[in-house]
């Protein structure tokens, strides 16, 4: 690999094992080269060796696919971290963002003009492979999802042809970088349109044991349509850890947490917080105010690198009382993971269906279940309880989030993209990656290798 400007790494190099280690501890594979990539002309490079050698490619920005695909065993790594700039022209309300840049490093350049745009809830998440999959976040429900809010991509397509897609130019391949994934080239820059939003915020969690927690939950679904587009409700299920606010009776406990991050005035977010109350009496109660900023960092720390992961996600149109009794019957015990719910809704289920690949607008709400632990002995366990947990709340479940997905290769890829969608994501595919030289991603299969 001589033709690139950036560098290559290869096995024994010093930077080799700090360029392959990604978000997931389970994904530990070795590529025998990683290409850092410093433009459209190294990723284009790249992209014809791929192709010449047969050599599997695999794409990183942030590393936080939970399948690890960023990292090929034995392939190719084009690398796009060092493409990580951010340029913002304040007057247009436009961000120019590199293709391998964070999201912390797109929330802190606008912010410093008082802009934002949507972007995911933890701050080493990488703006590409979030944004490629729909990308959702605390702004979404008042601003469209990440995808809605890119006005253009400059991208390499797998012949090595360095495009636009926008509403204007490749409206086709526009379409389908709106949360087809990363299946049609490279992205090397996304222009975002940015937001002069009020972002102060007000984060809202309530505690209650588990087994009181059957009529709160059913009064936060209630809440869930009515609810102003500045808040996004938030619940959670699972052990409650060290909490300093917690009561010690309730520490290592099953507990449920329901809320709300408010993103605007935190005064009328808290007049939200009645309804909430409702049902029953929390055990304790968290409310503050943060700034926009702090809040997208928050998790940024309890998301670290240093665990094994394992995830599964639904959407769900509905969340019935059966849902209900299915969210809470969480197993208990050393290897029980925990889930989480967030809602949609508001200016997400606005962008009609067909403008974009992105296929669950009409989601009321999104959950993930969620396993970390250290212990390789406890792999098989940890993954068993996790996919058991998620299985009893499939059959209501309605689709799910692409970028959630794991290792459920095709049938994953059906519940993301419903019929007519995945057809002319498919024809698509055909069109731009017909050998499907991009296939490390959940991937679009080529009609021809079908
Ligand atoms: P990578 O592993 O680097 O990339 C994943 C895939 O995306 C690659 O295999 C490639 O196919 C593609 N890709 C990445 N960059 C490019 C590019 N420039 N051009 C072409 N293809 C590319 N999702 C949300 O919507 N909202 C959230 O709030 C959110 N929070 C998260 C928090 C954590 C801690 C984690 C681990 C994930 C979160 N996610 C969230 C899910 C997230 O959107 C996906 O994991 C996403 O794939 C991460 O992108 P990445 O660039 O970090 O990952």
């Amino acid at each position: 690999m001589n033709r690139v400007a950036g560098p290559v790494w290869q096995p024994g190099d010093e930077r080799y094992d700090l360029a392959r280690s990604v978000w997931n501890g389970m994904v530990n594979r070795r590529p025998a080269a990683v290409v850092a990539c410093t433009g459209p002309a190294d990723v284009a490079a790249t992209l014809r060796y791929g192709a010449e050698t047969g050599l599997e490619i695999g794409v990183r920005c942030g590393g936080h696919s939970i399948a690890g695909h960023a990292v090929p065993d034995g392939g190719l790594m084009l690398d796009l971290t060092p493409m990580c700039a951010v340029r913002v022209d304040a007057d247009r309300r436009r961000a120019w963002v590199q293709g391998g840049a964070l999201l912390g490093a797109l929330d802190e350049a606008a912010l410093r003009h008082g802009l934002a745009t949507t972007a995911g809830n933890v701050s080493h998440t990488g703006v590409g492979g979030l944004t490629l999959g729909g990308g959702m976040g605390w702004l979404a429900r008042q601003a469209g999802l990440t995808c809605d809010n890119v006005a253009s991509y400059q991208v390499v397509i797998p012949s090595g042809e360095v495009l636009t897609a926008s509403a204007r130019e490749n409206p086709d391949l526009f379409w389908g970088l709106r949360g087809g994934g990363g299946n049609f080239g490279v992205v090397t820059e996304f222009e975002f349109v940015l937001h002069r939003l009020d972002t102060r915020a007000l984060s809202v969690e309530m505690v209650f044991p588990l087994h009181e927690a059957e009529p709160v939950l059913r009064r936060w679904r209630d809440l869930l349509p009515e609810a102003p587009r500045e808040a996004t409700l938030t619940a959670w299920v699972g052990t409650a850890g060290d909490w300093a606010h917690l009561p010690s009776s309730l520490r290592g406990r099953p507990v449920v947490n329901i809320g709300y991050v408010w993103i605007g005035d935190p005064d009328a977010g808290r007049r939200l917080l009645p309804a909430l109350r409702g049902a029953a009496s929390p055990v304790c109660e968290v409310v503050g105010d943060l700034t926009y900023l702090q809040l997208q960092r928050r998790e940024d720390d309890t998301q670290g690198y240093r665990y094994r992961r394992y995830w599964k996600g639904h959407y769900f149109r509905d969340f019935g009382d059966e849902v209900i009794g299915r969210f809470l019957a969480l197993e208990r015990g050393p290897c029980a993971p925990s889930a989480s719910l967030q809602a949609y809704g508001g200016a997400i289920a606005e962008v009609p269906d067909h403008e974009s690949a992105f296929g669950q607008r009409d989601a009321l709400v999104e959950f993930v279940v969620a396993a970390r632990w250290t212990d390789p002995a406890e792999d098989a366990d940890r993954i068993t309880e996790a996919r058991r947990y998620a299985a009893t709340m499939e059959p209501f479940a309605s689709g799910a989030y692409v970028n959630v997905l794991n290792d459920e290769g095709q049938d994953g890829i059906r519940r993301a993209y419903r019929g007519a969608k995945l057809a002319r994501l498919t024809e698509l595919k055909d069109r731009y990656d017909p050998g499907n030289l991009l296939h490390l991603n959940q991937n679009i299969v080529p009609s021809g290798l079908r």
